[in-house]
Parts: C-alpha cells; structure tokens; sequence
C-alpha cells in the first residue's frame, strides 16, 4: 500500500489515492481515490436519502435483491477470488472458501430477517391483561462498516449482509490493503438495486476510517485490531454513535487425553498455519494433555512435512499480506526461543521479507509476547498440561476471549463451556464461523456486539414496543381519577400474585 497524489480528470484539484500491492510481489493490483471528510459526509447522506427506499421496502422485497446479490457473487466467484488472491496473497482456493461462507451469510440473513426482525406478539401478563402487546425490531438507518484485511470479503459481510437485511444501508470503508475488493463487493450490489446507494464504499487509510466514525451513522461495525477498535469507540463517542467491536483473538485448542490425536493435529495445524496465520479466529496456543504430548507433537510434525510458504501453486501458504506484520512475528519467535522455547519446525530463520515459513514451538513460557499477543503468523505454540483444568486455566488467563476449539471424546461440551470466549468448536476448529444462525463475536479485549444469527441481525436494529389497549381495565390504575380502594385492591393483587412464599425449582 503506497499512497501519491493524483490529479483528478477534469479538475485542478489533486485528488489522493493509495495503491493496493500484491504481497507476494509487490506489483501494484489497482489505485484508489483517498476518501476525504467530505466525501464520506456526501456518501453517508446520499445513504440516508436511500434508507428511506430500502428500509420500507418489504422483508421478502429485500429479501429477493439480497438473494439476487447473492447468485450475482456465486457465478462470480472466481472473479472476486482472484482479486482477493492478488490484494492479499492467499492462495485461490482459501480466497473463494471465505466468498463461500459470506454468499451463504447473505443468503440466511435475506431469508430469516423477517421472521426474525418482524412484528411479533408477547405476552402482556396478568396486570395488564388488556393490553395487546407486540415488539418488532426497525432499521436503525445508515450502517458504517469498517473492515480488515485478512479476510476482505467474509469478515465484512458478517456485517453488512445483516445489516442490509435489517433494513439499513450501509457506507463500508475497506482496509487499504484490499480495497478492491471492497469496491467489488459494492459495485456487484449496485448492479443489483439498480444504482442506488445501498452499499457504497469509501477507500482509504485510517483517516477516512475515522471520518465514517464521526460522520453521524446510526451505528459503526468495526473489525480490526483492539488498538484501533479503541480509536473508533472514542471517535464515535463524539455523535454517541453505537458501536460494535469485533477485535483480536488468542485462541487455544485443547487436546484431551481421549482426543483423536490425528484429527487433532489436522485441525492445530490448519487453524494455525492456513492464511498464513492471519485469522481473528486461528489457533495461536495448543495446550495437550502430558499423557499424549509426545504422540500429538509425532503426529502434527508428520502432516507439516511438505507445508511451505510460497507464491508458487504448490504452497498451501501466502505471503504476510500486511508488510509490519513480519516485525511482530520475528519478536514474537524470537522473543519465545529466547525464553526457553524448543523449536520443533522453523524457527527463527523462518521470518523472510514477504513469507514466513510454518513454525511450531513447544515448551512456550506463558509470559513471552508470543503467547500473550495476538501474533497473526503462521506459528503454534504448544504446550503440555498435567489436566484438564490446567489446559482451561491456561486458555482463560488472556484479556482476549474470542474463540477456541476442544478435542476431547468424552468431555468436549464440558470443557468448551468452562472457556471464557464467545466460540468454541468441539472436535473441529472455526466449524461455528459457517453455521449462520450462532452469533460470532467476543469478549474482553476480543471486543463486544454480535454480527451473524438472529443476534447479528438484531444488532443493527431498535426495538420498537407498542401496546394496544383492547378494552378498559377493571381497575384503572394510571389515572389520577384512582382512588383509596383501588390502592388496596392493587396491593392484595399483587401479594397474591408475587407475596407467597415460593421455592425456585
Ligand atoms: P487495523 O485495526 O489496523 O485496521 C482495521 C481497519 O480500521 C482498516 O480499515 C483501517 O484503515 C481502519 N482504521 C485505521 N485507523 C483508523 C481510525 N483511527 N479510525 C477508524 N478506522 C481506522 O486492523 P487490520 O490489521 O486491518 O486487521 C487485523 C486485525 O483484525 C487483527 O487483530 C484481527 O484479529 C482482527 N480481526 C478480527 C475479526 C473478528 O471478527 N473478531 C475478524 C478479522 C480480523
């Protein structure tokens, strides 16, 4: 990414643009204008003046332009998977697993917003049993995503899928790493509604970022890194703009005693090592049971053979997409080994220019930066524990707590529910990401708010309570035409209802 000034066609002004960079090359993948303050304020209004169409449109009116969208990206997808492949150096295959996982996002969000978001009845309960009380859940208006680069297309989605089914249209700002694709993603919907502004986007760098923040959206999706998370929350706290906050992770996979160790050591390797490490949701930390440590490191060091980083077909792993990221990485392996770390695959010669290679370190002490960090590399660190307690403890003294996986034949649910993250997989690794009605999100540092499910549609929605009166109330009670009597037949209502004396079973 490079930004220079050009002038813009037509004017004397110059505009400023950024290029996007293949990281396995540094070749220049497409130049793109710097969105300034300006230019988001008019994007954002242009998105209010559409939210009035979109959002009275009907669920099922929605509905079908989404689900259009939808079979827009699918017979397109090797389009937008080349171009992802090329801004973010992942191999073509990984590029359209993540288009896979967002069309199926898009297509489950169009189809459920209704049932999910539309007006329901509840129960009004004894005291105002004359009331007819119903809740429906109503678009909030315009949405501001902003989006990382690791994965550009099912990261956002997870966002913007919802909250265009929810009724909002949305101005997203794509990380200037891949703002191709970003722009991909909203010239598609476009084509689709006819060129009106229901997704747009704004490229650029974090300045234009923070302009989407204070730019008066009725609410902003961010995912990215906790540093900037905190950025966003402080520059939207100026509107009191609601935020959500889909930060880092450090997530462990446990093996128990019992586990599959094959399997296991699949799932360690793939959720650590593919997109070269770079996932919010990818293992960083495996803590094995000691009765079966020797056997899982056998296992794992045996399917690593022949797992390079390269930009040849043959390299089931990319280049780091985000050049600085290589510094952290270094630290992290360098800081580990330093400690008392035992190299069992790569190491510290691992860390080139533009890839680094599978590294696997045991014996991993619990202070180095490398197990507190997030390092976003394709590196595991693992470690033998005496119990299973110990494998929880471990996992849960993070400020993180995003997602984890468990491997364990008996005690998996046990286990994963004692993990203080917002997902867990038993006997598999990332498997919740592709189910669409779990919410995806987390806690502590890994941040707050929930985007897919029924809570991810909510989350860019208000509810809207109304209650009907359906006839006179025997006793009026908001009223100042209530009296003495009324008080006294209240109070022997409601010690009958609530005053015995119950025990909770
Ligand atoms: P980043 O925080 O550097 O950037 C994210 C986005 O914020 C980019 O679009 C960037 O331009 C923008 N930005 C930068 N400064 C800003 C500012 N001051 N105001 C507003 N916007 C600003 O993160 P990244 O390097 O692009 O992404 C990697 C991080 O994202 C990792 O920590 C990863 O774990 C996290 N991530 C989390 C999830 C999740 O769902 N929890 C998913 C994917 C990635």
């Amino acid at each position: 990414m490079t930004a220079t000034l050009e002038p813009t066609a037509g004017t004397d002004a110059p505009t400023e643009t950024f290029d996007s960079l293949n990281p396995a090359t540094g070749d220049v993948v497409g130049t793109h204008p710097i969105a300034s303050k300006a230019d988001v304020d008019a994007a954002v209004a242009r998105a209010r003046d559409t939210a009035d169409w979109w959002g009275n449109l009907s669920f099922d009116e929605r509905a079908e332009y989404l689900l259009t969208w939808r079979s827009v990206l699918t017979r397109r997808i090797a389009q937008l998977a080349e171009l992802s492949h090329r801004e973010t150096g992942k191999p073509h295959g990984d590029a359209q697993l993540e288009i896979v996982l967002a069309i199926d996002h898009i297509a489950w969000a169009a189809k459920h917003a209704k049932k999910v978001l539309g007006p329901h009845k509840v129960k009004s309960g004894l005291l105002m049993a004359n009331q007819a009380a119903t809740v429906e859940y109503r678009s909030l208006g315009v949405v501001g995503v902003i989006g990382p680069w690791n994965y550009p297309v099912f990261t956002p989605m997870g966002s913007i899928a919802y909250a265009l089914a929810a009724g909002n249209t949305v101005v997203f700002k794509p990380s200037e790493y891949t703002p191709g694709v970003g722009q991909w993603l909203a010239d598609s919907l476009t084509e689709v509604v006819h060129g009106r502004a229901v997704l747009q986007v704004v490229t650029g760098l974090g300045e234009t970022g923070n302009a989407l923040c204070t730019s008066g959206v009725d609410k902003l999706a961010f995912t990215g890194s906790g540093r900037t998370g905190k950025k966003v929350m402080a520059a939207c706290a100026e509107n009191l703009t609601p935020v959500i906050i889909e930060a880092g992770g450090k997530d462990s996979l446990i093996v128990d005693e019992d586990a599959n160790l094959t399997k296991a050591a699949e799932a360690a390797l793939w959720g650590g090592m593919s997109n070269a490490g770079q996932t919010c949701i990818g293992t960083e930390r495996v803590y094995v049971h000691e009765r079966v440590f020797d056997s899982f490191m056998t296992e794992i060091l045996s399917q690593a053979k022949g797992l390079r980083a390269g930009a040849d077909s043959g390299a089931k792993i990319g280049p780091i997409t985000m050049p600085s990221q290589i510094d952290v990485i270094r630290t992290h392996i360098d800081d580990a080994i330093d400690k008392g770390a035992h190299v069992a695959l790569g190491g510290k010669d691992a860390v080139g220019d533009r890839f680094v290679q599978p590294t696997i370190l045991t014996h991993v002490p619990e202070d180095s930066v490398g197990m507190t960090e997030e390092t976003f590399g394709p590196t595991l660190a693992i470690n033998p524990v005496a119990s299973m307690d110990e494998a929880v403890e471990l996992t849960n003294a993070t400020s993180y707590g995003l997602a984890g996986a468990v491997f364990s034949k008996k005690r998996g649910m046990e286990i994963a529910k004692r993990i203080r993250s917002g997902m867990t997989s038993v006997n598999s690794v990332i498997a919740f990401a592709g189910v669409p009605t779990l919410p995806f999100g987390g806690v502590g540092e890994s941040g707050f708010g929930r985007i897919h499910g029924p809570d991810g549609l909510k989350e860019f929605t208000y509810a809207k309570a109304i209650t009907r009166q359906k006839y006179r109330p025997p006793m009026l009670l908001t009223s100042f035409a209530r009296d003495p009597k009324t008080d006294a037949r209240v109070a022997s209502l409601i010690t009958l209802l609530h005053g015995g004396k119950k025990t909770i079973k």
